[in-house]
């Protein structure tokens, strides 16, 4: 049915790229591209189909991705790279005539700044080029869309308040790993929190709101509210939302590394000059820390990732939960990567599979909350990724 180019070959690229093989109905033609060609080989070799084709890219540079786009001639691409990259391949995209699905939004390598503002910039043009992009389609951003939008389909005429909640109760055995591109997470976590409350934005310290939240078959771990890119598209496609935050947990251990990297200015983000070479701390540090595609072997535990939503529906109050539940474990046997990976790659995977089945195809640049929920969610339930409701019930928020 289709033709599809990954970009990118870490550990949300590897998952994805098992689960496009796994669809050969609607995946007849792969190519994985990515700045290190025998990491995209290593992928092939995993999956044990010769058929995946294979590219060196260097993705920051436009003439080099359309010069590939070109020659292998792809209808989608699923942009696991990483967010600097994210306008370069859309750019490349609308020059070649191919249509666009990632799953973080652009960053600037120079500031840690998350807002759609860029990438929403090239609305007019995809429509004008007819060609579709798919922005933030992993779990979080991604299935936490399509979670609220089928919630706002099914469940609810207004949802007033929106939680979203991401536990990760999964032990590595490693003193301080991040679950993906270290230089990315720690950019996100060292940020201020923001969360949205009758239409303004409050601004809270990093880490600064914490409260303990029971998930399904894992009980009560801290969370902290966080900004996530999500809150940004979700209440302005759900303008009834009164207020929306985000949570993550965190171990203490987690916490202290943290600080102590902060404190000693390896999270910083500017160059700084080491015996006459330029350096970024951060990306120093990245080469020192784990692999997160390696930590998949020893992960015991699992993921839980859900929204929990309060609204009204035929003018009485109700609440509603809903979350999957992933196990590290069972990630690494079906795809040799752990359960942030797999959460990641295999909804990447479904919004492109929706795109090539022509239910999420429409000219223009749109999250996936502004798409039909309803053919995304059956997917997930055969696709690894089974999802979970509960209705009425005290949502602690
Ligand atoms: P990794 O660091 O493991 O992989 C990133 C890959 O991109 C690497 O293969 C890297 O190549 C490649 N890459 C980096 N720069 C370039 C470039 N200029 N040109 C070509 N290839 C490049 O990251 P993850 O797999 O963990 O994450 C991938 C993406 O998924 C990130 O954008 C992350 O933010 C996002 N993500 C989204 C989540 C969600 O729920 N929405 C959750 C987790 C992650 P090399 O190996 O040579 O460095």
């Amino acid at each position: 049915m289709g033709k599809v180019l990954i970009i990118g070959a870490g550990g949300v690229g590897t998952v994805a790229a098992f689960k496009v093989a796994q669809n050969s109905d609607v995946f007849t033609d792969i190519m994985i591209a990515s700045r290190t060609r025998s990491k995209c080989d290593a992928i092939v070799k995993a999956i044990g189909n010769p058929d995946i084709k294979t590219a060196a890219v260097d993705a920051d540079n436009v003439e080099e991705l359309v010069a590939l786009f070109n020659s292998f001639k792809p209808e989608i691409v699923i942009n696991v790279a990483l967010p600097y990259q994210d306008l370069t391949i859309m750019e490349a995209c609308l020059q070649c005539g191919v249509n666009y699905l990632d799953t973080a939004n652009y960053e600037p390598k120079d500031v840690a700044h998350f807002e759609y503002s860029w990438q929403w910039a090239y609305h007019e043009r995809f429509k004008e080029a007819g060609l579709t992009a798919i922005l933030g389609c992993g779990f979080d951003p991604g299935v936490s869309g399509v979670y609220t939008a089928y919630a706002a389909k099914h469940y609810f005429d207004e949802i007033h308040y929106l939680d979203i909640v991401d536990c990760n109760a999964g032990n590595h055995h490693k003193a301080f790993a991040t679950n993906f591109n270290p230089e990315i997470n720690i950019r996100e976590i060292t940020q201020k929190g923001r969360y949205y409350e009758d239409g303004k934005w409050i601004e809270t310290e990093a880490l600064e709101i914490h409260k303990p939240l029971t998930y399904p078959n894992i009980g009560p771990r801290e969370s902290y509210l966080l900004f996530h890119e999500e809150l940004e598209s979700l209440t302005k496609n759900f303008p009834t939302i009164k207020r929306a935050r985000f949570w993550m947990t965190f171990g203490q251990e987690y916490l202290t590394h943290l600080r102590v990297i902060q404190n000693i200015g390896m999270a910083r983000i500017d160059e700084i000059d080491y015996n006459g070479q330029k350096i970024v701390p951060l990306q120093f540090l990245k080469a020192v820390l784990p692999n997160p595609q390696d930590l998949g072997e020893n992960y015991e535990g699992e993921t839980s990732i859900g929204c929990r939503i309060r609204g009204i529906k035929d003018g009485k109050e109700h609440t509603y939960y809903v979350y999957n539940n992933c196990s590290h474990q069972e990630a690494y046997k079906e795809t040799g990567m752990q359960g942030v990976s797999y959460t990641t790659g295999v909804p990447a995977m479904i919004g492109a599979m929706m795109f090539l089945k022509g239910l999420w195809r429409k000219p223009g640049v749109w999250n996936v909350e502004q798409f039909d929920p309803d053919p995304f969610m059956e997917q997930l339930n055969k696709q690894g990724l089974p999802w979970h409701e509960e209705f009425d019930k005290d949502l602690e928020l």
